[in-house]
């Protein structure tokens, strides 16, 4: 981000524009439906003001003579129709005397530039591609046009009426904070987007304890809460929208290794955020030690995010979290994720079921040869079932020894999927015979692995023409 979106106060005084012609007229209007004052220079001293209606004029005050030496005082920001050397000039002057400047089409002389802008009265949306392409801004602000209830506007400025009355009434933020959000939320916030602002009124005014409203135990002690919730394997998209909101919602999230850093942007700004997980090189501070920091939040009235990679209840130890936060007492709820074995398959086209072929799906883990030692690989011979292992990369050569001695083919195919979803996933195809060797291939994890006949389905095996392989398979079966 090159230039940081800020809404400047149009009360403080004018904006001084420089120039003629239709982009200054263009700019004008702009600048006057926003309801700015504006100090216009007409750089030949003519002033064409066709099309604007008389009201809007009282709040043009035009400027006779050069802009370059004209008077300054009073104005909050400069705006130069016209690059080359008018625009560089007035841009050195402003910068001079430390006033933010817009040179139209000239980025590089400006410090400001203009966002395309979706106005619904209090609710302002800059969306800016820092001077890059006006023509995506625009496609973004039709999109946010689109999800954006009509009357956001008016219930931002209904919330602004109550701010003051209510701050007297609930004075810890914490709890203030919870109570807006539970208005919005509600059929009050419903009220006032529906255009009956008059009822909403009146059911606010209702509210005979607005502590309480917000959710505040006794001594507007707030009740705290955990969410477990589900990250998915990586591409942020992915998230689905209840977790969006309680990342959204959340005051401190403690999450795990497997959560990309894009994910964590989607979180509320002031969130607290702690890292549980293993770190590069260093282990994490153990599941005892995470049980008792989500507990602690909860117990001291947070809303406490468990943010973990893929689905929390897929070898993700929240079985063991909810079971702690059961047996304190504290509320809890749980947000599915998208597991990193359904992300594969739909990222490199792993069909895990299909007809007659694949009947079964099985998830293991295989962190440790121990554990692999301790798996019934006999429960895995059969060949219409597709196995997905988590974990899997260091007892890869006891995964295949396991599954052939049980009876799988060699040349059943295998699929190596790492960092799915992620800008640098990869996949390395080939048969259950070759695993160990697929596995050197890939340039680091996390990797999940995929076995059964469906891979000889998915995208990478097309592309490597591994098909002689599926013949000799068809040869084994018979
Ligand atoms: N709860 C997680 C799994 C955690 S166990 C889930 O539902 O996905 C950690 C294992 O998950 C890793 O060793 C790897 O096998 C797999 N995994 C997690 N994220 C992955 C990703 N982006 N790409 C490939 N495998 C992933």
């Amino acid at each position: 981000m090159r230039f940081l979106p800020v809404f400047l106060d149009l009360q403080a005084g004018p904006i001084m524009l420089a120039g003629r012609g239709e982009l200054a007229l263009a700019k004008l209007r702009l600048l006057l439906a926003a309801g700015a004052r504006i100090r216009w220079f007409a750089t030949d001293g003519h002033h064409d003001v066709g099309g604007i209606d008389a009201t809007d004029l009282a709040r043009i005050e035009f400027g006779e003579g050069d802009p370059l030496v004209a008077d300054l005082r009073g104005v909050i920001a400069i705006l130069c129709a016209g690059a080359g050397d008018i625009g560089i000039a007035m841009s050195v002057r402003a910068r001079s005397v430390g006033l933010p400047v817009n040179v139209m089409d000239d980025p590089s002389h400006s410090t400001f530039i203009f966002p395309a802008i979706v106005d619904r009265g209090d609710v302002v949306v800059a969306v800016g591609t820092g001077g890059a392409s006006p023509v995506v801004a625009r496609r973004v602000r039709e999109r946010i046009e689109a999800v954006l209830p009509a009357r956001i506007g008016d219930l931002a400025a209904f919330i602004g009426r109550w701010r003051k009355p209510i701050h007297g009434r609930i004075p810890q933020f914490p709890l203030r904070r919870r109570f807006w959000e539970r208005l919005v939320d509600g059929p009050i916030g419903a009220l006032v987007l529906a255009g009956r602002s008059d009822e909403a009124e009146k059911a606010l005014r209702a509210i005979s304890d607005p502590s309480a409203f917000a959710g505040a135990q006794g001594s507007s002690q707030l009740e705290g809460q955990v969410t477990l919730v589900g990250a998915g394997p990586g591409d942020p998209d992915l998230l689905t929208i209840k977790a969006l909101r309680a990342l959204q919602d959340a005051d401190v999230i403690f999450y795990d290794e497997l959560v990309s850093p894009e994910i964590l942007d989607r979180a509320r700004r002031d969130a607290a955020r702690v890292p549980v997980g293993r770190r590069v090189g260093k282990p994490g501070i153990g599941q005892d030690a995470i049980n008792k920091l989500l507990i602690e939040a909860a117990k001291s009235g947070q809303r406490a995010v468990r943010l973990k990679g893929g689905d929390p209840f897929v070898f993700g130890r929240g079985g063991e979290e909810v079971e702690a936060l059961r047996a304190a007492g504290v509320a809890y709820s749980v947000v599915p994720g998208i597991t990193a074995g359904l992300g594969a398959a739909a990222q490199f086209e792993v069909p895990l079921t299909f007809r007659r072929e694949a009947l079964r799906i099985t998830f293991l883990t295989a962190h440790k040869a121990r554990d692999a030692g301790n798996v019934d690989w006999s429960v895995l011979t059969d060949r219409r079932m597709t196995v997905v292992v988590y974990m899997g990369m260091t007892a890869a050569p006891s995964i295949r020894a396991g599954l052939l001695a049980a009876g799988r083919f060699p040349q059943t195919p295998v699929g190596v999927f790492a960092r799915v979803t992620r800008p640098d996933a990869q996949a390395v195809v080939g048969t259950l015979d070759e695993l160990p060797a697929l596995i050197r291939k890939i340039d680091g994890g996390p990797a999940i692995l995929i076995i059964g006949d469906v891979v000889a389905r998915s995208a990478p095996w097309r592309h490597q023409n591994l098909n002689h392989v599926i013949s000799e398979l068809l040869e084994a079966a018979e």
